[in-house]
């Protein structure tokens, strides 16, 4: 489990050089952001300035991390990679596959028994090919990574789009699909387009009722969910030294709500607090020797709208307790507002539960303070209203707060403990009575809010905010209760105020542990079998997807002509679908089953050409992959939009769908497309989408001169016999059509050319 110090020294050795060559070469003070991602630029030393916004560059993160209902299809591609051993220090968590009913001891044993032949998967993979092995019941892959291996001044990639919680160690953390993972463990560089930068000054100090969660939870009322996007956050300021680390891991966590790339603080002393804490003295001594390189430059900080492409300033001493929601994580409300907003937007008013923990805010300090208003209630009487529950974001938070009295004091009001897994966060939650649908109110402090995502009841009105205002808030049960003003009656009548919440930033005893639950890899993994039953229904191992037989494609027929916004939801649902990602054959069930059919405005109905009759989408594949006959698939713009899931590309890949031909990509999504082996392209002229039709027959004329910067051309045969000769653009280099040629990258990756 010990984190790799030298890897760490190897990182700082190199960093003093790369950030003075890329100040010179930039021509100006850098920021934080700026310092890490030119130190871990892939060709080493800097030779070059990057434009924002604009230049894709390739990368060399030092980590990767992945969870478990990602992990599947990442380490199935990996295996399929040809690799011995991964290249970077890589670990995998098992945190999603695990559900919060009864409390962690039953809900552990169950999932462990459901998921069993994924968690031995898991586990088998790792130990053969040098990956650390979180096992279910260990913790939340954000607080593992937090307590173990985030470093200041270090790029990680996760497989989990809250990876970006390790910014809050001074880490550029990044989340990504599985395909991009691949990449990084078989030793290939990472790209991304160099992001655009946001700074945030923080000045005052947080008091009172007002949390680090507050910070975040103003910063995405700001710049709302998509206002991060393409950017890098930056933290700094007197403010952000006045933070504990785990405050700054909560703000970089939350990050993901406002699209942001990732989120960042500078190295201080909170950081070294808490590496010392965390048993990493060997990375604070080795951070001290190049501090001035692990933040940003005075200057940018003195003046920063120089150097950021936006800053915002927010006085923590003037900053009120937040409560986001409902539905969304953007919609702010300070505390002192929320009665006339709840009151005017019918919102339930009475709390039924209150849940802490997650991977956003499971710190000490978090469970302390939250413990610290119980105790209040408890002392004087206060009969909680709503039932109240905790997932510790790791065993070893767990242990430490039953330890020092804190679970006890959790349970004094009944507190359901929870599995250390994300249970509720990911709609793994079997809540009584969530079923049937009523209008309801919850409060956590947790990070998304999106309806169903809790407990899946549309009606469940989720509101996020710090953990101690969940816990004024579900002793109240009243959305309407301002702890900082009102008062509450205790068993005796009497009118009782509670007093601010405190604890400590770290244990005074520090942490403790008997067994965190991590598997270290074997040192030679060559004779380790991985176990994939052929029989099994959630784990398929993948066969090489076929390499290109250098002839124009000919004969392909249409599979869908897509209407308006198709994203990877739409591509590859997600939901019940979520226990087939490990079997690409049985997830491609879904292929395109969200997406509409332009000719008829139906999802999942398209006409198979073969028999002339309308079928779903994946059925009408299969029966063209069965009888040899090519497709592609056409589509609007934007096509892709969403997340990275690897799957909306590997499926129609596996189902013998040749091209994608569409007005735009987002680019994850086309990047995608490319590593699988297929052919992402864009109408040159957009209006040539309406000239698409329904029974229409494709021909690539000029396949085999298939060159970067050079359009290809299709000709559409229409039922009439009459045609369209469409020229197709696309964003393919060399070594991408060296993809396309060997069938998928990764098979040139197993052949050693990549
Ligand atoms: Fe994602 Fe929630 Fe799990 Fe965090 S706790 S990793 S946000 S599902």
């Amino acid at each position: 489990m010990a984190f790799d110090i030298e890897m760490i020294e190897k990182v700082y050795a190199t960093m003093a050089a790369r950030v003075d060559k890329a100040r010179e070469l930039v021509g100006r003070p850098l920021t934080l952001s700026e310092k890490i991602l030119y130190s871990h630029l892939w060709e080493g030393m800097p030779s070059q300035s990057f434009t924002r916004g604009k230049d894709y560059v390739d990368f060399a993160p030092d980590r990767v991390a992945c969870q478990d209902a990602t992990a599947q299809m990442a380490l199935l591609q990996f295996m399929h990679a040809g690799k011995s051993k991964v290249a970077v220090p890589t670990t995998v968590h098992c945190d999603h596959l695990i559900q919060a009913k009864v409390g962690a001891t039953t809900d552990l044993a169950v999932a462990n028994t459901q998921s069993k032949e994924v968690f031995d998967f898991l586990s088998s993979v790792s130990n053969k090919y040098g990956i650390g092995f979180w096992k279910p019941g260990s913790g939340i892959i954000h607080q593992i990574v937090l307590e173990n291996y985030a470093f200041p001044g270090g790029m990680m990639i996760g497989t989990d789009s809250h990876t970006v919680n390790a910014g809050g160690l001074g880490m550029l953390a990044i989340g990504v699909g599985g395909a991009d993972a691949v990449d990084v463990m078989s030793g290939m560089s990472w790209e991304l387009k160099f992001p655009k930068l946001i700074g945030v000054k923080l000045t005052g100090k947080l008091n009172g009722w007002t949390a680090p969660k507050d910070v975040i939870l103003k910063v995405a009322d700001i710049l709302t969910v998509k206002g991060g996007t393409g950017a890098i956050v930056e933290y700094f300021g007197e403010g952000a030294k006045n933070m504990s680390c785990t405050g700054k891991g909560t703000i970089c966590n939350m990050g993901a709500e406002i699209g942001a790339t990732t989120s960042t603080f500078g190295y201080d002393d909170s950081m070294r607090r808490y590496l010392a804490a965390t048993d990493r003295q060997d990375i604070v001594d080795a951070a001290d020797k190049v501090a001035s390189y692990l933040t940003g430059d005075d200057e940018v900080y003195a003046n920063p709208s120089q150097y950021f492409d936006q800053v915002i300033e927010i006085n923590l001493s003037e900053l009120e307790p937040h409560i986001n929601g409902p539905f969304t994580p953007d919609r702010g409300t300070p505390v002192s507002k929320m009665k006339e907003e709840a009151i005017a937007n019918g919102w339930p008013l009475k709390v039924e539960w209150g849940l802490i923990g997650s991977c956003t805010n499971s710190s000490y300090e978090d469970m302390a303070r939250a413990a610290s208003i119980v105790e209040q209630a408890v002392a004087h009487g206060i009969t909680p209203k709503a039932e109240f529950g905790i997932n510790p974001g790791s065993e070893q938070i767990r242990y430490t707060i039953e330890r020092d009295g804190i679970i006890a004091t959790f349970e004094k009001m009944g507190t359901k403990v929870f599995t250390n897994a994300c249970g509720p966060c990911i709609g793994q939650w079997d809540r009584t009575g969530a079923d049937k649908g009523e209008k309801n109110t919850i409060v956590h402090s947790f990070n998304r809010n999106f309806s169903k995502r809790a407990d899946g009841n549309p009606n469940t009105h989720a509101f996020v905010t710090s953990p101690e205002m969940v816990a004024a808030l579900a002793i109240s049960g009243d959305l309407t209760f301002n702890p900082l003003t009102d008062t509450l009656l205790n068993d005796k009548g009497e009118e009782v105020r509670l007093n601010p919440p405190t604890g400590d930033e770290l244990p005074k005893r520090g942490f403790d542990v008997e067994d965190a639950g991590f598997q270290a890899p074997a040192a030679d993994g060559s004779s380790v079998q991985v176990a994939v039953s052929p029989t099994s229904d959630r784990l398929q191992l993948l066969a090489p997807f076929e390499a290109w037989d250098g002839k124009n494609i000919s004969g392909a027929k249409l599979l869908i002509k897509a209407f308006g916004k198709c994203t990877t939801d739409h591509i590859s649902m997600a939901g019940p679908w979520l226990r087939f990602r490990g079997h690409l054959d049985n997830i491609s069930n879904n292929m395109l089953i969200g997406a509409v059919n332009a000719f008829n405005q139906e999802a999942n109905k398209v006409k198979n050409q073969l028999t002339g009759e309308y079928d779903a989408v994946p059925a009408v594949q299969r029966a063209y992959k069965a009888a040899g006959v090519p497709s592609i698939v056409v589509g609007d713009h934007n096509y892709g939009e969403g997340s990275s899931r690897e799957h909306a590309a590997m499926e129609p890949r596996f189902l013998g769908v040749k091209a994608v031909l569409v007005k735009s990509f987002a680019r994850i999504h086309e990047t995608n497309l490319k590593k699988q082996g297929m052919l992402a392209l864009t109408f040159a002229n957009e209006a040539d989408y309406d000239k698409i039709q329904e029974n229409d027959t494709i021909n690539f004329l000029d396949l085999t001169e298939f060159a970067p910067g050079k359009p290809l051309t299709l000709e559409f045969v229409h039922a009439d016999g009459s045609k369209d000769t469409i020229l197709a653009n696309h964003t393919y280099n060399d070594s991408q059509i060296g993809w396309f040629v060997a069938g998928s990258a990764l098979n040139l990756i197993a052949a050693g050319k990549a």
